[in-house]
């Protein structure tokens, strides 16, 4: 075990990997207005290089931030002097990378994927390993699914969809994304986990066979690929993506801030080295171009749902506006069912609601612009945890993540095919 310990060390030095030695991860409640503008401000200070996890919202929401080694003394010093409390919910981030890398090693060691079945979903895998998966899915289920290239990053990777699909011409359609934002993980595993269990449950179980005799499934696993490279080559907290823009030395965009919908209004920044950046100009980003063109070209997407982790909640449009959908009702409705769903196995609590009144403000979203485009059923999840972990969840924690998340997917993929439109 130390051994290893000391080669995972001595393999992220080796391949340059930022380290997060004596970071922390603080929990601070602000409890009125006044405490949730002096964490604003805080969060103003580019020399702390914070990194909030749970941005300042409302009174009363947790606000989590990844504090630099650097800057620990000064963020307590500060939250003190205002009377602000705080936890520490991550002694040293660092740590939980370790072991992360370390639980990555061994389960490698041990399996050498030559088919799906042996695959190993209680694990994080690489973007070439899940390319890889990809391509054995395929192969094994050549005529029920394939592999679409819809563009290319900005890195030039291949960004691929997968679909899923028993027959037809342009089936009405369900479609899935995972890991817009690179860092979550828990996120992309449990795609990996939702492709497969799609081959198993078709033609086995009758609820999931109606649904898929009758719409075509679109999976798009890694959305952002060239900052999920990254999170694994140089720096685990990677969010945006990697494009350079002239005249900023910071990397990236933030591709969750980036469609056409209230595009660069409150709830996204125009400073190219914030997390929330939303680029120049709307679809800036080829991650985000790709879907729209794919959107809009096939025009027979009925349910679109966006998967970030972390904190447990399901959400609809709006992000950017107050204004209640004209759909509200019908997706409250539906977002109830989907959580209790999902609660049903192992207890797991999710909140939901419209995104600006159940988390923030966020311009630029995913879900904004699909139901812009008449995409009704469009939600976002954040999955597990509420912050114990955050981005760190253990990989134990992938497999039950996913068969809970697919209980609230399949509420969601029911209720389109029973309602059409
Ligand atoms: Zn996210």
């Amino acid at each position: 075990m130390l051994g290893l310990l000391v080669l995972t060390v001595l393999l992220g030095a080796a391949f340059g990997n930022k380290d997060f030695v004596g970071h922390q991860v603080l929990r601070i409640s602000a409890v009125d207005e006044t405490q949730v503008q002096k964490v604003k401000e805080l969060e103003d200070l580019e020399h702390l290089q914070l990194d909030f996890w749970r941005g300042p919202a409302r009174p009363g929401s947790p606000i989590d931030v990844r504090v630099p080694f650097a800057s620990v003394q000064a963020v307590k010093v500060f939250l003190e002097s205002v009377g602000i409390k705080y936890e520490i919910m991550i002694k040293d981030v660092q740590l939980l990378l370790d072991e992360e890398k370390e639980q990555m090693l061994t389960s490698k060691a041990r399996s050498q994927a030559r088919s799906t079945d042996t695959f190993n979903y209680a694990t994080y895998h690489t973007l070439e390993e899940i390319y890889g998966f990809i391509d054995l899915l395929v192969a094994e289920n050549p005529k029920f699914i394939s592999k679409i290239q819809i563009g290319n990053t900005y890195e030039g990777r291949p960004i691929y969809v997968l679909k899923f699909s028993t027959g037809g011409n342009n089936r009405p359609a369900i479609w899935i994304d995972t890991g817009i934002h690179s860092r979550e993980w828990v996120t992309q595993a449990s795609a990996v986990w939702f492709a497969k269990k799609i081959t198993e449950d078709y033609g086995q179980d009758p609820a999931f066979s109606a649904i898929l005799d009758n719409m075509d499934i679109f999976l798009e696993i890694v959305t952002n690929p060239d900052g999920f490279a990254f999170t694994h080559s140089k720096n685990r907290m990677w969010r945006k993506t990697r494009s350079r823009i002239a005249g900023s030395s910071c990397v990236g965009v933030d591709p969750n801030r980036n469609w056409d919908a209230g595009f660069g209004k409150g709830g996204s920044s125009s400073n190219p080295c914030s997390e929330t950046y939303h680029g120049k100009f709307a679809n800036s980003e080829s991650e985000v171009k790709s879907i729209v063109d794919f959107v809009q070209n096939h025009g027979n997407i009925k349910a679109f749902i966006s998967i970030h982790s972390y904190s447990q909640l399901l959400l609809y449009p709006y992000g950017y506006k107050n204004e209640a959908a004209p759909d509200e009702k019908e997706l409250d409705q539906l977002a109830k069912s989907a959580v209790s769903a999902l609660a049903s196995l192992y207890g797991t609590k999710f909140e939901y609601g419209s995104i600006i009144k159940t988390i923030y403000q966020a311009s630029g979203s995913t879900v904004d612009w699909t139901y812009s485009q008449g995409i009704k059923y469009s939600y976002t999840f954040e999955l597990r945890d509420t912050g114990r972990y955050g981005f760190l969840l253990p990989a134990s924690q992938i497999i039950p993540t996913a068969k809970e998340t697919w209980l609230a997917l399949l509420t969601i993929m029911e209720h389109t095919l029973n309602h059409p439109y």
